[in-house]
């Protein structure tokens, strides 16, 4: 199926969609019902695919697994998409270095691919055309919205990491047949957070996998990205691909998932962060949904949801370890866990307070959440006290200029930033405490077993004052 990026793409293939339509559908849901119980579904995201060893260190954990049927989703390559958000940018404030940013992108490309692959390999050909893709969006000025020019874009990451590894696999020995994941996962039109049309993705499934994976032990698909009813390419918010992964578990009611990432499996903190962290290995669905949904970096927090719905189990292991046993996450047993810490930085308060003096009611709570939603603001916390409703905020500058600019005209606000919101779930005391040294507390909410602290890091020279005294 062809997607449009700017002008120059074709159509869908309608015809052939509605003659050969039916006919799928029957053998699909055939051979679906009798295989896809099988099917694993293996994530690898972007560091575990950064360079060319990397993806040799792919091809061997999968050589492990060749009798098996794997539906494998993988991200953009290392930082590709920061990279290509640059390109966006660029293009958009037509910027003189927009053809360096993007020339930069193509060049790491194209150096990982001389190291996969002979020279002449259609691979080359294969990555420039999609590469072109994005050469014919900025020929043309930018006159579509920011978030809908970021999905043609950025999504391109995804497509040529899939195209490289679909190949080096195959190359390898492990047949593998590459899958364009927007000719299954459609989703609304709302750009960079594209929402899941569940139903049709379904039919889609139905049409499209279980004939694939009929033919072929290893489907190579993208992680991130959708398609719209009109053929125009989403995202599904950034670090998707953990979310696109559990979509495609869902669908298939694959017999288990698998994310391989650069840690040993779910750990009590961020080791970015922490030193002494530990590694969880069993967590509960819900579990695994509040920490995800509290901010842990290490799994998308939409992905629990689908596969909890179906029992699926789902595996966090390492690539530098594929042995490891990992962190299992699954419905059953009772577990006890350890303090789990969760650090999200970039926050902002806003204290906003009604110009005319009034308490802040029902009516004004509503018009406050109408305006979070339109700007699509994260509320993290919050308070209402009596002139005033204290709200943290995750701080994308560009989002709370505009809520802001709106705000002026009812409210007064305050604002304070750079902050960092903690989270500890099964808090102790003492645990509270070293990670409060240096800090300020600013806001507090402990909820049975979960303790929530926005913060902010106390000056050196008020330290110093406070130590001497
Ligand atoms: P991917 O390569 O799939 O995109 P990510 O980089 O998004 O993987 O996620 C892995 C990272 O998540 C780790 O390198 C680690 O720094 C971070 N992380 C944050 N919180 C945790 C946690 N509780 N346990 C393990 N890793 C965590
Ligand atoms: N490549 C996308 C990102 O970096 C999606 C993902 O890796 O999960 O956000
Ligand atoms: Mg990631």
């Amino acid at each position: 199926m062809n997607y449009i990026c700017g002008a120059f793409s074709k159509p869908y293939p309608l015809i052939f969609i509605l003659f050969a339509g039916p006919a799928y559908f029957e053998t699909g849901s055939l051979i679906l019902s009798t295989m896809s119980k099988a099917t694993k579904i293996f994530k690898f995201g972007g560091a575990s695919i950064k360079d060319a060893d990397a993806i040799k260190n792919v091809a061997s954990i999968l050589k492990a697994y060749a009798e098996h049927k794997i539906l494998i989703v993988v991200s953009a390559m290392g930082k590709t998409t920061n990279a290509l958000e640059k390109v966006v940018d660029a293009y958009v404030n037509q910027s003189e270095d927009l053809l360096q940013h993007f020339e930069t992108v193509k060049q790491s490309h194209f150096a990982i691919i001389e190291q996969l692959f002979p020279q002449g390999h259609e691979i080359f050909t294969s990555v420039s055309d999609t590469f072109v893709e994005i050469d014919w969006m900025i020929e043309e000025d930018p006159q579509d919205e920011y978030d809908y020019i970021y999905d043609q874009i950025v999504s391109i990451g995804e497509m040529v990491s899939s195209k490289i590894i679909a190949a080096y696999l195959s190359d390898q020995g492990l047949g593998t047949s590459w899958l364009d994941a927007r000719d299954v996962i459609q989703t609304d039109n709302t750009y960079r957070d594209g929402k899941v049309d569940w139903a049709q993705t379904s039919k889609n499934a139905d049409r499209v996998l279980p004939v694939k994976l009929a033919d072929n032990d290893f489907v190579l698909t993208q992680g991130f990205i959708g398609g719209t009813s009109e053929n125009f390419t989403t995202t599904l918010g950034r670090e998707g691909s953990d979310y696109s992964a559990a979509i495609f578990s869902y669908v298939l009611d694959a017999e288990s998932m698998s994310i391989w990432k650069d840690v040993p499996g779910i750990l009590t903190g961020d080791p970015r962060l922490f030193d002494n962290v530990t590694k969880i290995d069993r967590l509960t669905y819900m579990e695994a949904i509040e920490m995800t949904y509290y901010g842990a970096k290490v799994i998308h927090p939409k992905t629990i949801k689908p596969i909890q719905n179906k029992s699926i189990p789902l595996y966090v292991k390492s690539f530098i370890d594929p042995e490891g046993e990992g962190t299992l996450i699954s419905g059953d047993g009772e577990v006890s866990y350890p303090p789990v810490v969760v650090v999200e930085r970039d926050q902002a308060l806003l204290h906003i307070s009604t110009r005319d003096f009034s308490f802040v009611a029902e009516h004004h709570l509503g018009a406050l959440f109408a305006l979070f939603d339109k700007y699509r603001i994260k509320v993290n916390m919050m308070q209402n006290m009596a002139i005033s409703f204290s709200v943290c905020v995750t701080n994308i500058p560009r989002r709370i200029k505009g809520l802001l600019e709106e705000l002026d005209a009812s409210f007064n606000v305050r604002m304070d930033e750079g902050l960092e919101l903690i989270t500890v779930r099964h808090y102790k005391e003492e645990v509270v405490k070293t990670l409060l040294e240096g800090k300020m507390v600013l806001f507090e909410e402990r909820i049975r077993n979960t303790i929530q602290l926005v913060v902010k890091d106390v000056p050196v020279m008020k330290r110093k004052v406070e130590e001497k005294a």
